[in-house]
């Protein structure tokens, strides 16, 4: 599997991408897409502040819905996962589903509010994902504006599930039980800010919850008893030293712990999730069983150290997150006509591999990638997460060109 930075700054393909930007409608869309970029910003603001951990992205799903309607998407709704669906028919069913997410990183009760400072706005979710959703909207409305055609049929989607233990669940509905699954052709997710940005490869994700359970006991009175604590960092200690390659790039993280109750108290429990990483679907496979072999021997060990106390540790696993690896060809005409609209917009095109939604349409075989929806951000996940709104029109125009460049090949 080829690395990103063997990916960087291929020549884009020369298209009739002149031609495109020169239609009278396209022209009028991309205009509108320009002066509207307050309003845009406006808007990725109001997203922002509604709150949407993964799991209860409700109240921001109803904002989007009235805002569908509001730029004259059809047929808007909320589906039975949470996704919000609103259409723009083409002369074809053949459907191009066009997404941002609605949920953020973050647990419920973070404070949402957005800030200024200076030429940067601070709000966890900001950039990832308002800013696309954002750009969803603007599309539309750009599209709408200008009187655009198309061929297929575009699904405008804000879906849910995005983040963490969300595990891709609201992409996964509606490509594998929508009622419109089977018309499904093509995927683009609008994710994050960077338009010169083209995902086209999937990184497969593992995540394992291990949880250890003991007998328990006093610290001094029950003295001699294994510990879910002492074993868990028995097993970590193993995977930190854990050797992983550099390409295909391969990672591994112990992100969250916990566990025991009292420092005078032998634990019960313990826990700790693991995140796996790589974007080669073997690699993956073998440091899984890594995982696996450290929390056995981890496990034993601290069982036989105990021995004589006559009592046992327990350990368990559950797979709480699996993305599947993959990649959409180099060749494929949707990243072609992404690297055209982004050379057509004055940039330069660079692909890379993330973990995204486009991971569950890539797994079935339906060409997907993901796009930066405009402007530069930096500290996504965290509480400190800011955005840059200078050029960030150039984002929602990559993604509209990108759109039109491949219906016209249709
Ligand atoms: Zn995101």
């Amino acid at each position: 599997m080829p690395s990103r930075f063997a990916l960087l700054f291929l020549a884009a393909p020369l298209f009739a991408q002149d031609a495109l930007i020169s239609r009278p409608d396209v022209k009028k869309a991309l205009a509108f897409i320009e002066t509207s970029q307050e309003r845009t910003l406006a808007s990725q603001v109001a997203i922002a502040e509604i709150a949407a951990p993964t799991f209860h992205e409700s109240e921001r799903a109803k904002y989007l819905a009235s805002e569908f309607r509001r730029v004259g998407l059809t047929n808007v709704e909320i589906d039975k996962q949470g996704n919000v669906l609103g259409w723009r028919p083409g002369d074809s069913p053949d459907t191009f589903v066009l997404a941002a997410h609605l949920d953020i990183s973050f647990a419920e009760g973070v404070n949402v509010k957005v800030r200024k400072e200076g030429a940067r706005w601070h709000g966890p979710g900001l950039a990832d994902d308002s800013r696309g959703l954002a750009a969803l909207l603007n599309i539309a409305e750009a599209m709408n504006a200008a009187g655009i055609k198309t061929h297929q049929t575009v699904l405008f989607v804000a879906n849910v599930g995005e983040e963490g233990l969300g595990d891709l669940n609201g992409v996964r509905y509606l490509f594998k039980e929508s009622p419109m699954k089977d018309r499904l052709r093509e995927f683009i997710s609008i994710d994050g800010s960077d338009p010169t940005r083209i995902v086209n490869g999937g990184t497969g994700v593992k995540r394992y919850r291990v949880t250890l359970t003991g007998p328990g006991g006093h610290s001094y009175g029950n003295f001699g008893r294994p510990s879910p604590i002492h074993a868990a960092g028995r097993i970590i200690d193993q995977l930190a030293d854990m050797q992983v390659p550099a390409n295909p790039k391969t990672t591994f993280n112990v992100g969250r712990i916990s566990g025991g109750t009292a420092v005078n108290a032998i634990a019960e429990e313990c826990s700790f999730e693991v995140d796996l990483r790589s974007v080669d679907p073997g690699v993956l496979d073998r440091i899984e069983a890594k995982l696996f072999e450290a929390v056995r021997v981890g496990t034993e060990l601290e069982n036989k150290a105990r021995a004589a106390s006559g009592s046992v540790m327990k350990s368990d696993m559950k797979l709480v997150s699996n993305r599947p690896a993959g990649q959409t060809a180099l060749t494929s005409p949707l990243v072609l006509a992404a690297q055209a609209a982004i050379t057509a917009t004055g940039q330069k095109p660079q692909l890379e591999f993330s973990s995204t939604d486009s991971n569950i349409p890539i797994s079935l075989g339906v060409p997907a990638i993901t796009m930066g929806g405009g402007g530069r951000s930096g500290n996504a996940h965290s509480l400190d997460e800011w955005f840059e709104p200078a050029n960030a029109w150039k984002g929602p125009q990559t993604v509209l060109l990108t759109i039109l460049e491949f219906d016209r090949m249709k």
